[in-house]
């Protein structure tokens, strides 16, 4: 198989675009920095990195005869407005299990931003005391089996649809769709900076620009920037679902360990808790670039760009591609971070 041989629903606009970002660029001094846009990828609920993934296992969730999507997150989980908006686009039930994966207390967090828009397209919300896990957890064993008890037909999808075994289809074909896009623009990304938690877009990326490499592709760096801060089971799951993955797409060999680049330093302490550097990448993308980022992934993976490019680990004449893979809502629960 190969990732072409792969049904793929369609629930984005097409390729997302590509753009430079020209005065973070000069800002920088260094390095020229573009960026691919998932946070405008699609009509459905301002789109994001998970309904890419999520055009991969509709075609299975159609198949499976379901009639409800169950899923999990945080309470301002991105992953689980995408499956809500993804359940009102099919007609079918959702059922979400917003957990408090992060202690903060903006006393609108579990109301406002993504969860408003989940409900707004008719999912079941129910909020879950536990606290942050990128595995899979009781609680949503539980609401598949209310949901199958009270006589419907659940589907299951994981956090982030990381741990589902199609979850790392949408960004192999991403790397593809990638390569595609450097040809018509005349441009090669030798470094991929990108956001990684549940693991998923970023082992997706791994196995897809592996793919390319055995085809004849030049070699680059795809970065991952922790923003879990359980960072060895953010690494082990990236390692493994890569490897998954590439399999699924035929990949001829093994990933190597050097192609898995997750980093720590831009995560703080804690999941979901912005740190004075992701503050000032939102500040700085805001205003240099009128390009909105948020606080619990975004403003994380671009602060630690802007670190590795000032500190030359990325190389000055390095052409950088920061996925932006969405996110905002969530910005309207941390409104007390900058202080206005
Ligand atoms: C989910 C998410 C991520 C992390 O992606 P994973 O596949 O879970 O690693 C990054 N940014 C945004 C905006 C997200 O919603």
């Amino acid at each position: 198989m190969a990732i072409t041989d792969f049904e793929r629903y369609p629930l984005t606009f097409g390729p997302s675009p590509v753009h430079r970002l020209d005065r973070i660029t000069a800002h920088l001094g260094g390095a020229e920095i573009w960026a691919k846009r998932e946070d405008v990828n699609s009509g459905l609920a301002f789109g994001g990195n998970k309904t890419r993934k999520l055009e991969y296992i509709v075609p299975d969730v159609l198949a499976a005869g379901a009639d409800t999507l169950v899923s999990i997150g945080g309470y301002q989980s991105n992953h689980t407005r995408q499956v809500a908006a993804v359940a009102a686009k099919l007609g079918l039930k959702c059922r979400l299990v917003q957990e408090k994966w992060v202690d903060w207390d903006d006393p609108v967090n579990d109301q406002v931003g993504n969860i408003l828009l989940s409900r707004i397209m008719g999912a079941e919300a129910r909020l879950d005391p536990a606290g942050f896990d990128i595995g899979i957890r009781s609680s949503w064993e539980d609401a598949l089996r209310e949901v199958s008890d009270s006589g419907g037909t659940p589907y299951g999808i994981p956090a982030g649809a990381s741990e589902h075994p199609l979850g790392g289809l949408g960004f192999a074909n991403w790397a593809h769709e990638v390569a595609a896009q450097e040809q018509e623009l005349g441009v090669f990304f030798d470094t991929i900076v990108v956001c990684t938690v549940t693991g998923s877009t970023h082992a997706g990326m791994i196995a897809g620009f592996a793919d390319l490499l055995d085809a004849g592709g030049a070699q680059r760096r795809v970065i991952g920037i922790d923003a879990s801060a359980t960072l060895d089971k953010t690494r082990d799951q990236v390692a493994r679902i890569a490897r998954h993955t590439a399999s699924l797409i035929g990949l001829q060999r093994e990933v190597r360990d050097a192609e898995i680049e997750v980093l720590a330093g831009w995560a703080g302490d804690l999941y979901g808790i912005p740190v004075e550097s992701t503050i000032e990448a939102i500040l700085l993308s805001g205003r240099l670039e009128g390009m909105i980022i948020d606080p619990v992934y975004e403003g994380k993976s671009m602060a630690g760009l802007i670190s590795l490019v000032t500190s030359g680990e990325i190389h000055r004449d390095s052409t950088v591609l920061y996925a932006h893979l969405g996110g905002q809502p969530a910005l309207n629960a941390y409104s007390g971070i900058f202080g206005f």
